[in-house]
């Protein structure tokens, strides 16, 4: 018995209400690339930060009081947990990329209109369009 043939070409997913054109797809693609590497230069930006504090500490923390020790692990912890909503926001920035080439990303889930470019580039994990999402904070 043969595995079920390729599921690519077996199931084909239904399809969407509308079409984007290739050349929109690419502009989303773009943006949300662009997007993405600006976040990695934000990222490495800021482990680089944590890096700076972690050998302050290291170096400097002979003649600290403790006041100053304190402030330190703050700013540290503060860094480290801006360092994870960069790589969140990375991460949803990915996974829009992926949805992207499955034809899934990009479509208001209220009216299942496309979402226009620009709206999908300022804020790539945007699941409604704006008029539905101005209903949505109406309500
Ligand atoms: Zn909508």
């Amino acid at each position: 018995m043969a595995k079920p043939a390729d599921t690519r070409t077996a199931g084909r997913k239904p399809v969407a209400k509308a079409t984007r054109s290739t050349a929109e797809t690419e502009k989303i693609r773009a943006a949300l690339a662009a997007r993405r590497d600006e976040l990695r230069a934000e990222y490495d930006q800021t482990l680089s930060e944590i890096t700076e504090l972690q050998r302050e500490r290291l170096t400097d923390s002979a003649g600290d009081d403790q006041a100053d020790t304190g402030t330190k692990t703050l700013e540290r912890e503060q860094e480290i947990s801006l360092a994870n909503s960069i790589l969140e926001r990375i991460t949803q920035v990915e996974r829009a990329l992926e949805r992207l080439d499955e034809g899934g990303y990009g479509w208001c889930e209220r009216c299942g209109n496309p979402i226009p470019v620009e709206r999908l580039a300022a804020f790539p994990s945007a699941t409604l369009c704006v008029t539905c999402k101005q209903l949505e904070e109406r309500r």
